[in-house]
């Protein structure tokens, strides 16, 4: 094998290597981050923060009623839900924010170098995207998708399940007061 054509396998390795690595940060589903690369992310920005003192805000999205979705639509149209909803995040999200799928119908943004007020405005402005859509159910019809939010900002004494526990009791919050709807934690 001569030089040549020996750094042209090297380099197809790489290409092949480097796409595997994203395949591996990625939710087969929905194409956005999958949660252990969300996880890693947000455990590097809050070091970061700590360090450099820097703002950080965590935003935390369970689709409501989404068994009923299934049910009356259908396995199909709920998977199809969640790319709609995925893909609603990513437009309203900026470039250096974190979108992923945490879970089965829930999904995180890290947003990084953004205070609370600024994370609770690109919140509201997802629940307003993600309620345009609209899926048939079985019978023909119309049913509008909500979906609960909570927001946390990052604060020093905090690490990183302290911060999600915030995030967690915020979006319960929301569930509790009646759901479509962003509640704020408490500091
Ligand atoms: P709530 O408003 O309290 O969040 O109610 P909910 O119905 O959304 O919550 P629940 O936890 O009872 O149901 C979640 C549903 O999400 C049940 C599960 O089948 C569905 N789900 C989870 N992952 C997927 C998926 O990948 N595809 C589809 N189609 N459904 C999924
Ligand atoms: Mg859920
Ligand atoms: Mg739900």
């Amino acid at each position: 094998m001569n030089i040549t054509e020996r750094k042209k396998i090297e380099k197809k390795e790489e290409a092949l290597t480097k796409k595997l690595k994203h395949q591996a940060q990625i939710d087969g589903l929905t194409g956005v981050y999958n949660r252990q690369h969300l996880d890693n992310e947000l455990k590097i920005e809050i070091k970061r923060a700590k360090r450099y003192n820097r703002p950080l805000s965590l935003i935390m999205l369970d689709i409501d009623h989404f068994k009923e979705v299934n049910d009356r639509c259908g396995h199909q149209v709920g998977d199809w839900t969640l790319k709609k909803i995925a893909k609603s995040m990513k437009d309203v999200a900026r470039a250096t924010d974190f979108v992923g799928r945490y879970g089965g119908e829930e999904f995180i943004v890290v947003c990084t170098e953004t205070a609370i007020d600024k994370a609770l405005n690109l919140a509201k402005r997802m629940r307003k995207e993600i309620k345009k859509l609209r899926v048939l159910d079985k019978d023909g019809l119309l049913l509008k998708i909500t979906a609960s939010f909570g927001v946390a900002q990052y604060s020093e004494s905090e690490d990183f399940d302290k911060l999600l526990a915030n995030v967690d009791g915020a979006l319960y919050e929301a569930k509790k007061e009646g759901r479509d709807r962003v509640y704020c934690a408490k500091d």
